[in-house]
């Protein structure tokens, strides 16, 4: 009986120093001693420019199911994600970075999580090693934001290091956004995930090549792409503004000019300007979250998601 076929996507940017050590200590060894499958590994050079290609040339030369795709410059991590995927062949894609963070050991359990009906097997981090106090507050920040933002989908800690199998790997590349987030992306697809928890380890070696500004960056991309809300938030604090300044308004007009002031506040010309300028702030806020209710609209038009996902497995006759 032919073996199935599983594909290992691995984006690589400027990598050498710890290449061959990932390749060769890790990812091969952990490889050699699963039998009944076939492999073929997927490097996606994202323009390096320090020899990895150089070195995945000589490892695509020794075998043929070792395959390199290179890119003319460098497009990013979620790019070369996009790509390798589209390129896999396999019945099921396995991605991972190259820089040993991810331990390619934990294989065998996606695959088996796999066989046993999971389409999608999602490795989550369970606690950080080496990672400051900032970046910590700021990934657990940014989980809270996005699911307060109505990402129910995303599971804290969980990574690129994942398993997909055939049917959501066909379902992804269908995605035609250019601004992506695979991770977003996937975990929008639906499908049923399973985790398997691992610890994220020290790099081999070399600098990871997110830095704060594009993590950041990064972050705003989820945001905005998975979600409007924040286009939102400034018509609610108009709403708000507008009532609290109308309902003051309304008071001073009534005590001033129709009771004549009773209880002598004296309040002056300018405190009343600024209460009318004020409930003017709130209608413009008001206003503007209207466009952008229509921006958020033209937004997923523009985005041009697929209407639905049919899950072909739960599906009858079709
Ligand atoms: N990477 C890439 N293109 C880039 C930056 C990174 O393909 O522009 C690859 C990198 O070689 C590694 C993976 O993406 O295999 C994760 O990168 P990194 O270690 O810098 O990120 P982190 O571990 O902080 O998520
Ligand atoms: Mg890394």
């Amino acid at each position: 009986m032919k073996k199935k076929l599983i594909s290992i996507v691995v984006p690589a940017h400027n990598e050498i120093e710890g290449l061959s050590n990932f390749l060769e200590g890790q990812l091969l060894t952990a490889l050699e001693n699963i039998e009944d499958y076939d492999f073929e590994i997927i490097f996606v050079d994202d323009g390096s420019t320090d020899g990895t290609l150089d070195l995945l040339h000589e490892y695509a030369s020794r075998s043929k199911n070792f395959r390199v795709i290179s890119f003319s410059r460098n497009f990013g991590k979620e790019i070369a994600l996009s790509a390798g995927l589209r390129y896999a062949k396999g019945d099921a894609v396995i991605t991972i970075d190259a820089d040993g963070q991810q331990p390619p050991k934990l294989i065998p359990k996606f695959i088996k999580e796999w066989e046993d009906g999971a389409d999608i097997v999602a490795g989550v981090r369970d606690h950080y090693t080496k990672h400051g106090f900032i970046a910590k507050t700021g990934s657990k920040m940014f989980y809270w934001l996005l699911r307060k933002m109505g990402n129910k989908y995303t599971v804290p800690g969980s990574t690129d290091f994942r398993l997909l199998s055939r049917p959501v790997v066909d379902e992804f590349n269908k995605l035609t956004e250019h601004n992506r987030i695979t991770r977003g992306l996937i975990d929008w697809l639906g499908y049923d995930q399973k985790y398997v928890k691992y610890t994220y380890g020290v790099r081999l070696a070399g600098k990871p090549s997110y830095n704060f500004k594009k993590l950041f960056r990064l972050a705003i991309d989820s945001f905005v792409s998975m979600s409007s809300t924040p286009l939102v938030i400034f018509g609610y604090i108009g709403i708000i503004i507008t009532i609290l300044s109308g309902a003051l308004g309304l008071f001073c007009l009534i005590n001033q000019y129709i009771l004549g002031d009773p209880l002598h506040f004296y309040w002056p010309g300018t405190l009343q300007m600024a209460i009318l300028i004020t409930f003017l702030v709130g209608l413009v806020l008001i206003s503007q979250a209207v466009t952008a209710l229509y921006i958020s609209s033209i937004h997923a038009e523009a985005l041009n998601r697929p209407l639905f996902v049919v899950d072909k497995k739960k599906s009858r006759n079709l």
